[in-house]
């Protein structure tokens, strides 16, 4: 019987040990083990990031398919870019399912070549994570992703869906978005990637959804002066718009494609008029009576309570087209 014991005790200790990260089997793509003794073999794990003394604002959108970032964002993006600052949109899953006749690594293809166009009409850079459309979960490996994704551009803001959405894969990038707000200034936390010494400003993009609790705008953003470059960025994105994405249906010909063009574009113009004439007060409010009243678009931002607060002060800074 002794013997049967310390027998079964040594099996359930191996499973214990083969599950612990960094004892045995560390699955690949896993994070290598982080800790003070494996530190001090390996100085460069768990250093500071060095950011780029250009002057200028780094900014990271996050969407969940490409052209959520674009939609959301793509107004303030091309702002910024048109100001010399960084801006980065990131689609977190590859877009794969997100058309009704074809699919997998086709789709993907054609769909991070229409972000890429769309980040070159905004001034943007476009990146595409390998997770696949509609796939997306919560977890420690797409914590790590996120964290890494902030932490490599520098960002001083992050913006991304709020985790209240139709869509798992939008709610879950909010959800992931806030479980990096604290971890990209942690050392060890993927201690090979320089973690960033400033807390970011994380806010999330504009939704209608009320439940649990309606989206509150702090920054409302006239983009009127990039309106024109958003609508083509996004109309060029034909995989979705003109031809209907996941849920169809695609144009038959080529007179039908081109007034779904021209009714897209129609569409996207009155839905960012929507958003300035919903929010005209905090407009009225952050950009004056005389100036408030006369804009037409705009993006709306909600900041996140988990990573950076900023002031009056700061926001105008991080939003420099905000008047002073
Ligand atoms: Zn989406």
């Amino acid at each position: 019987m002794r013997t049967r014991h310390c027998y079964l005790l040594g099996m359930v200790w191996g499973i214990v040990l083969a599950g612990a990260p960094g004892m045995a089997g560390r699955a690949a793509g896993a994070e290598p083990a982080a800790g003070p003794t494996k530190a001090s073999r390996q100085p460069r794990l768990g250093v500071p990031a060095k950011r780029p003394a250009d002057g200028k604002l780094r900014i990271v959108v996050f969407g969940a398919h490409p052209d959520d970032a674009e939609i959301r964002a793509g107004g303030t993006a091309a702002l910024w870019a048109a100001r010399g600052h960084h801006v980065l949109l990131v689609s977190v899953t590859n877009g794969d399912v997100g058309h009704s006749q074809v699919f997998g690594p086709a789709l993907a293809a054609r769909r991070k070549a229409e972000a890429e166009a769309a980040a070159k009409i905004l001034g943007t850079a476009s990146r595409i994570l390998d997770v696949h459309d509609g796939e997306l979960e919560p977890t420690l490996d797409n914590r790590r992703k996120i964290t890494r994704a902030i932490r490599d551009w520098s960002a001083d803001v992050v913006i991304g869906h709020r985790p209240n959405d139709y869509h798992p894969d939008h709610r879950y990038v909010g959800v992931l978005m806030q479980d990096s707000a604290y971890m990209v200034t942690v050392p060890f936390f993927c201690p090979e990637t320089p973690y960033l010494t400033a807390n970011p400003a994380f806010l999330y993009s504009y939704d209608g959804f009320e439940r649990p609790n309606p989206f509150r705008p702090d920054v409302v953003v006239a983009i009127d002066e990039a309106i024109d470059k958003k609508v083509e960025a996004l109309v060029g994105m034909e995989s979705q718009f003109v031809e209907g994405g996941a849920n169809g249906p695609v144009p038959k010909t080529d007179a039908e494609r081109a007034e779904r063009r021209v009714l897209v574009a129609e569409g996207f113009r009155s839905r960012f008029a929507s958003i300035a004439n919903r929010y005209r007060g905090k407009l009225i409010e952050l950009y004056g009576e005389e100036q408030g009243k006369q804009v037409r678009y705009a993006e709306a931002f909600e900041i996140c309570e988990y990573g950076r607060r900023p002031n009056r002060d700061e926001l105008r800074r991080l939003f420099p087209f905000l008047p002073k």
